[in-house]
């Protein structure tokens, strides 16, 4: 009797059952738990530090503002002096500028003409707004219902000396680096840059200038991986692209990891017959070969080679960029030091657009978000959704978030959305 049954295989792409699959939670905590901060610090004058991620703790060593000063240009005077009722006049002996400071005690029943910043003059505590007094030569009337203590800014209200301004691990943003210089600080200890190395691997891809042969394409990969990267102010190393021979990735592999502190790799890592990238990686380091629940870009291989961390990410062009985002991106952040708040969020916006999705695997499909009006979003669908498809994901700036369990979604329902705009 012949055989007429084929018996099927665990595959990469087709199998439905799902199971063993990681959940994308389970596979982002795993790689985030395995790796650390860089070690090695470096000084930076200020302005270079803008960016980068700040390597120790910083305690204000003066008060800022460093004198109790006038908030207003106005007139100073000691609040017991303010009339209860009617109007008071007070002699004015002088002027206290920004930077220029009245140095006489101000007496009993006088006003000294402040400036915003203005040193505030010893036994002064409140400040008359000039557009509420009437000025006369060496006079001014003010008249009754102010504030004691109005418009004074204290020494020390904004950072006092001693206190903690910023913490290690903080990504230093403008408003940082204008911190530091409000305590005098022209140099910070930032760690020092992540050195990232990538390649890409197969047999079929061409390198731009170079024509197509049947069966050939150009390598994208590289280009949204230094992209990606580029974003993320590391020290990038394009180590071009690796033919699908076990020496050359072999050598490849130490090349990169006596380089780098991460090794991203994309393609060679389904269970084709050229994909040397498992066997290589458990060769010469560590491998985990993770099928994660997700679509797209179920493969994905972590490991290390001596100091260095591997990310090996599938072929296809969108599978390596949702890869990135979504496990490469958030670990290469740690390793660069920064421990602060997440730059990802989600938001809740209606899709416009119906969305077809099959149960079991976590979807990150490519979505156009949109305000409409302020704190209404909609979002829609990029198009088609194939891993193979970049065109929709340089159309889109979000990942729609679909669960495992959802089924397809109307038009009008409320979806969970991603915004990558910007972070890549
Ligand atoms: P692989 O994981 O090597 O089997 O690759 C999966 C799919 O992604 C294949 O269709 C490859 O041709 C494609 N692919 C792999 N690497 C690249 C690349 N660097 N640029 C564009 N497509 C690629
Ligand atoms: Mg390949």
């Amino acid at each position: 009797m012949q055989n007429n049954e084929i018996k099927t295989q665990p595959g990469c792409c087709e199998d439905e059952l799902n199971t063993g699959l990681l959940t994308v939670t389970e596979a982002q905590a795993r790689i985030l738990d395995s790796v650390t901060a860089v070690d090695g610090t470096e000084s930076l004058p200020v302005r270079e530090a803008l960016g980068r991620v700040l390597a120790v703790d910083i305690v204000s060593p003066i008060d800022v503002p460093s004198h109790t000063n006038s908030a207003m240009d106005g007139y100073a005077v000691r609040a017991e002096d303010l009339p209860a009722e009617g109007v008071r006049e007070f002699p004015v002996p002088g002027t206290s500028w920004a930077g220029r400071p009245w140095l006489q005690p101000i007496e009993s029943g006088q006003s000294v003409q402040i400036m915003t910043g203005g040193m505030m003059p010893e036994g002064a505590d409140t400040v008359v707004m000039q557009e509420h007094v009437e000025r006369d030569g060496d006079t001014v009337r003010i008249g009754n219902g102010h504030k004691p203590g109005q418009n004074v800014r204290a020494a020390g209200e904004d950072l006092a000396a001693g206190q903690p301004v910023l913490a290690a691990g903080k990504h230093l943003t403008a408003a940082d680096i204008g911190v530091l210089a409000s305590i005098g600080l022209g140099e910070v200890s930032a760690f020092r840059r992540l050195k990232v190395a990538f390649f890409s691997t197969g047999d079929e891809l061409r390198a731009m200038g170079e024509p197509l042969a049947p069966g050939e394409i150009y390598d994208s990969n590289r280009y949204t991986l230094y992209g990606m990267l580029k974003k993320l102010d590391v020290e990038i190393i394009d180590m071009g692209v690796v033919r699908d021979q076990r020496d050359l990735i072999e050598q490849a592999f130490t090349d990169a990891a006596a380089q780098a502190d991460a090794i991203i790799t994309s393609g060679g890592v389904s269970v084709g017959e050229a994909d040397f990238v498992k066997e290589t990686l458990e060769k010469l380091g560590s491998m985990s070969f993770w099928k994660i629940a997700m679509k797209p870009g179920r493969p994905v291989t972590f490991g290390n080679i001596n100091d260095a961390v591997f990310f090996g990410l599938p072929g296809n062009p969108v599978s390596v960029m949702v890869t990135f985002f979504q496990f490469v991106r958030p670990a290469l952040l740690k390793m660069t030091g920064e421990t602060g708040l997440s730059d990802v969020y989600t938001v809740r916006a209606q899709t416009t657009t119906a969305l077809r999705k099959r149960p079991g695997r976590f979807e990150f499909q490519r979505g156009v978000l949109e305000q409409t009006a302020p704190g209404e979003l909609i979002v829609r669908s990029a198009g088609a959704q194939g891993s193979g498809i970049l065109r929709s994901m340089s159309e889109a700036n979000c990942f729609i978030l679909l669960d495992p369990d959802c089924t397809s979604i109307a038009a009008g329902e409320q979806v969970v959305v991603q915004p990558f705009q910007n972070l890549i």
